[in-house]
């Protein structure tokens, strides 16, 4: 259990009967901020030492979860009707109409279940994809520390209730609205609350009841983030009865699902839009006037052009494929907070990651302990607390005999926020994993943490944070015998000591001493801590930093083991071969950080930089400094931002992780700022577009990964929908401009349309990875999707599928096919030509005959098999041959149509591997006239 003490004067509540709570509790009306602590603890049913499960159960179920109400996703029938917004059921409804004042009813029966389905196809597929980016929003729920059972727990927030006991630290968002019990430097920003972005210090006295929220300094609101310090509270408000919940509607507005790419996409399809319309009315004038169409067969004949040639899915299927990629993201432990991340980490030239957890295990073990007579090894392994401690002689250590020893493992275990308990058969650390390995340490030698705790409780504390890299505390025996006790950054605890423990007396401190041990141990690997202490008087209740800054007594260093991960070893030899380049940013020691970075083959340089000497540079100094530099030690967040900037002045695309709540800026500056899902503050998560939540540097690599995938496959789409859209409105607009009798009729472009559309469309949505994905170097985010290659692409292959449709049309009629049959052969032409160009779109530029890809992805084949049932359906039954006027096909018909299709598909592969020799060749000329002239 964790020291909790409580120095004011309150009535100490505890196993009070829940029942009959006070209906005004959780309850706005309450001037909780007025209110004496011990009022509030009278008031709230609850003590010192909070609830238990049973009264916290009682009470969860009277005042429900400590949740806003979810916003509601887009209404239903919304969502339907929404689909009719657009150009193309306009023209849809208007040829309904016209069709059926011209009296053709079956035209306009087809006109009108193309309309339904089109809008029921778009309903589906739009909140498909709202449904699976709100699962993956879920995925992110936060926890608090609360006091339950007589100890430390972590629980979901929304399990919170008022009289809940709970400590909130730099970085947490406060769960619910707490009146403090004790504040050590607790500072809040409320800018959720009050729109104030600057800190609020905090203080458990009461204010007058007439004071305004910003101004009630001894409540932490819900919602508000913890930017320093520590404190405790009491629950007074939860769920809607907290000062957020009044003003939560503004905050329930769901972001729309877009990004930049989808963004253009959009404009470009409503560009796509006008100019198709203005080319269909060209079009209609001219078959009317020139050729003589009739006005029925022109105008149903421009209405299937204009549908044809608008690729009206592909917003939503690009939605989808965004979709899809995140929510593959998010199995593999990377969730994405906003969507054009899932754009931009295809793009990332840079990893700037943490060591601590992200690189290394974060599993510490103490190995080594270092006082100022003796060197000690520390034997086991993770948490289990069974270990011998050996001093070099392999003799055991004696805590009787050896009083340094006895000191520093004392410190160690008081000046220490963690607990730890064993469950089953493993043992939990609830708080830093570095505390946890002290804890352990203190237990292989055979230490009571709960019984030391109990014996020395804490009077005060001022609690870590990773810019001062210290904690300290101040504690007093029953006896009355009062002491400091502090740990840090070795280099960092040394200035404050003047003396040394040694033989049981004290000396002057020998830094040389120190300093090559600490450089000795992190050379090692091992990550430093050194532990301090100095007596104090009886009366002393607070502790401030001036009492901490000079005349400590070092007692010891300890170093800990953090392995690599095995994951990251494999995760930056692939960051290598995709050309992505890994800075390692850590607040540990210079050395330690450079032999974990040499372990993983991580840096390309000898160069490592400490954050004292970041700080002299300039920023124009640092530009260079970043390229080549791999290893930044010491840093503080600060220099992460400043980092980030330069980097990024370079013409980088940066990723950057990040755990504290001094990360934020530097997260927010990154193109994709990651939190640690883990070990990272709330204040981290917030500011970040992507969680890990595993903490691993690996799934960095993944998300990397499946982003260049998400992008290959919204490139597959566009390449898959814009030429087939081309395709079929050409083959229109080429016959009315001969003047030849349509080879497909209008309605049959409709069905056409439509079929493909739920199919082949949607199909390379699901396209697996390619495999030399994280071969290529990044993409540079410039290149815009619409390429010159992509036009060339869309003109060729639109040539290639009118080309063999009227080609199969005029060779039908040639041998004497009639009209009907001649042109059921060119419908099931034309989606031939789809269905094999689908094939061909797996891969954008390598071929894919030689791959084992060709028919490997089963979404693709089931479209497949879909489409030709579909069409053989249109072929042979009755009803279709009356709706659509088609006729039975002979086998040699197919065999043509096969025939063709297989030309079309060849060619194209054959396009592929001409347009990568021609590049290879353009580059190779470009570089041998660059040579010549330079
Ligand atoms: P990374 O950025 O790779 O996660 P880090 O975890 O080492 O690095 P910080 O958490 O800022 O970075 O820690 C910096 C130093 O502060 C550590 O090397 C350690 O010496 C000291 N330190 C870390 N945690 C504590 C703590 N809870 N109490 C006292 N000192 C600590």
């Amino acid at each position: 259990m964790s020291a909790l003490i409580y120095t004011g004067t309150v009535q100490l509540i505890t196993g009070i009967p829940t029942m009959g709570l006070d209906k005004t509790l959780n309850h706005q009306e309450n001037h909780w901020h007025s209110q004496t602590v011990g009022h509030v603890f009278s008031q709230t049913k609850s003590g010192i030492t909070g609830l238990d499960d049973q009264q916290a159960l009682e009470r969860l179920s009277e005042f429900g979860p400590n949740k806003l109400a979810a916003s509601k996703p887009t209404n239903a029938v919304f969502l339907f009707f929404k689909q009719f917004h657009n150009v193309l059921l306009y023209v849809l409804m208007i040829s309904a109409v016209v069709t059926a004042l011209l009296g053709l009813m079956i035209d306009t029966a087809v006109i009108l279940g193309v309309l339904i389905i089109n809008a029921c196809i778009g309903y589906l597929q739009e909140e498909k994809a709202e449904k699976a980016l709100l699962a993956i929003r879920k995925l992110l729920l936060p926890y608090a520390m609360a006091f339950r059972n007589s100890h430390w727990q972590q629980i979901a927030s929304d399990q919170l209730v008022p009289g809940d006991i709970v400590r909130v630290k730099s970085g947490d968002k406060v769960a619910a609205d707490i009146r403090l019990i004790q504040c050590h430097n607790l500072r809040v920003q409320e800018a959720i609350l009050t729109g104030e972005s600057f800190d609020i210090e905090k203080d458990p006295q009461p204010v007058l009841e007439s004071i305004p929220i910003g101004e009630r300094t001894c409540m932490a609101f819900s919602g508000t983030l913890v930017t320093y310090g520590q404190g405790l509270g009491v629950v007074v408000a939860t769920g809607h009865a907290t000062e957020i919940g009044k003003i939560s509607e503004s905050l329930k507005k769901i972001k729309p699902v877009t990004t930049p790419l989808l963004r253009k996409m959009t404009e470009f399809g409503r560009w796509l839009a006008g100019t198709t319309l203005s080319i269909g009315g060209v079009i209609f004038l001219f078959g009317t006037l020139v050729r003589g169409y009739s006005f029925p067969e022109m105008f149903l004949a421009t209405v299937s052009l204009i549908v044809a040639a608008i690729p009206e899915g592909l917003p939503v299927v690009l939605t989808i494929t965004m979709a899809i990629g995140v929510g593959r993201m998010a199995k593999k432990n990377a969730i994405i907070r906003h969507l054009p991340a899932v754009e931009t980490l295809g793009s990332v030239t840079v990893i700037c990651s943490d060591k601590t957890g992200t690189l290394t295990r974060s599993e510490l073990t103490a190995q080594k302990l270092i006082t100022a007579s003796h060197e000690f090894d520390v034997q086991g392994s993770g948490y289990i607390p069974i270990g011998a401690i050996q001093d070099t002689h392999k003799k055991q250590a004696s805590l009787t005999q050896d009083q340094e020893l006895f000191q520093f493992i004392m410190a160690g275990l008081l000046c220490n926020d963690a607990s730890i308990q064993k469950r089953d058969l493993t043992w939990d650390i609830q708080g830093d994993s570095m505390e946890g390995a002290l804890l352990v340490l203190g237990m292989k030698a055979d230490m009571d943490p709960e019984m030391i705790r109990k014996k020395f409780p804490r009077t005060d504390l001022i609690p870590f944070e990773s810019e001062n890299r210290f904690m300290a505390t101040l504690n007093h025996s029953h006896q009355g015998e009062g002491y400091i006790f502090i740990k840090g950054a070795p280099e960092t605890i040394l200035k404050m000591c003047a003396y040394q423990l040694q033989d049981s007396k004290l000396v002057a401190i020998n830094h040389d001493y120190w300093r090559g041990n600490i450089e000795n141990l992190a050379l090692q690997g091992l990550r430093t801590l050194a532990l301090a202490q100095k007596s104090t008087s009886v009366q002393k209740t607070t502790l401030l930093f001036t009492d901490i800054q000079s005349e400590m007594i070092l007692l010891g260093v300890v170093g800990f083991l953090d392995p690599p991960r095995e994951s990251a070893y494999e995760a930056v030899q692939i960051c290598h071969d995709a050309g992505i380049y890994i800075k390692m940013i850590t607040g540990d020691h210079l050395k330690t950080a450079k032999t974990i970075a040499d372990k993983l083959n991580l840096t390309s340089s000898k160069a490592v930089l400490s954050g004292e000497e970041l700080a002299q540079l300039t920023d124009v100094g640092l530009l260079e400094v970043a390229e080549k530099v791999d290893v930044f030690a010491r840093t503080t967040a600060h220099h992460k931002l400043r980092l980030v900037k330069a980097l990024q002045k370079r013409g980088d695309i940066v990723a950057m992780t990040g755990d504290g709540v001094n990360d934020a800026p530097a997260l927010k500056q990154a193109d994709i700022g990651i939190a640690m899902g883990i070990k990272g503050t709330e204040a981290a998560k917030e500011a970040a577009t992507m969680v890990l939540t595993d903490d691993k540097f690996s799934t960095i690599v993944s998300a990397v990964k499946e982003g260049r995938t998400v992008y290959d496959n919204l490139k597959k789409n566009i390449m898959f929908a814009l030429p087939t859209s081309g395709g079929e409105a050409l083959t229109i607009i080429a016959a009315i401009l001969m003047g030849y009798t349509l080879p497909i009729t209008p309605v049959q472009i409709l069905w056409v349309n439509m079929v493909t559309a739920v199919t082949l469309g949607m199909a390379l949505a699901f396209a697996k990875t390619e495999p030399d994905v994280m071969q290529r170097p990044p993409r540079d985010p410039k290149n815009p999707i619409i390429s010159g290659f992509l036009v060339w692409r869309v003109i060729f292959v639109s040539l290639l599928i009118v080309t063999a449709v009227f080609g199969i049309y005029i060779w039908e009629r040639r041998l004497g096919t009639d009209l009907a049959t001649a042109r059921t052969v060119a419908v099931n032409m034309l989606v031939g030509c789809e269905i094999v160009y689908l094939v061909n779109c797996q891969r954008i530029h390598q071929t894919i005959l030689n791959t084992k890809q060709i028919f490997s992805s089963l979404p693709i084949l089931v479209a497949i098999g879909i489409v030709s049932l579909v069409q053989v359906l249109f072929t042979y039954t009755a009803p279709m041959q009356f709706l659509f006027d088609t006729s039975p096909v002979t086998v040699n018909s197919w065999l043509r149509t096969f025939a063709l299709a297989a030309v079309v598909f060849l060619l194209v592969e054959l396009e592929k591997v001409s347009v990568a020799k021609l590049k290879t060749l353009a580059l190779r000329s470009f570089k041998w006239n660059w040579t010549k002239n330079s």
